[in-house]
């Protein structure tokens, strides 16, 4: 019963990564630097359940760095995420053959 007030908040919040909006009581917090129990003095970007199913399998490491090796000025929505995916991929295949060797 002490939960109730919970379901009282109707804001919503922007995916970050498909920009839709969602409630907020439906969308997961994300902290690009991994450490989401650490609230202290931190804004929380938010993904909405379908995107956190996503991305929650891929390997964090590196993911700051190679955003920041594909972000450029002038870069449209569509032409960072394809940078995006095929930087993961290529990232993908080389861990994937050094794991092989
Ligand atoms: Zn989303």
């Amino acid at each position: 019963m002490w939960r109730a007030r919970r379901s009282r908040d109707r804001r919503t919040v922007v995916c970050i990564a498909c920009g839709d909006s969602v409630l907020r009581e439906d969308a997961r917090e994300y902290d690009k630097e991994g450490d989401r129990w650490n609230r202290r003095d931190k804004e929380f970007e938010y993904l909405c359940t379908d995107c956190d199913d996503e991305i929650c399998h891929q390997p964090r490491d590196g993911l700051e760095s190679l955003i920041l090796s594909i972000e450029s000025d002038g870069l449209t929505r569509e032409e960072f995420l394809g940078r995006y995916a095929d930087a993961v991929a290529a990232g993908e295949s080389t861990r994937r053959s050094e794991r092989d060797r």
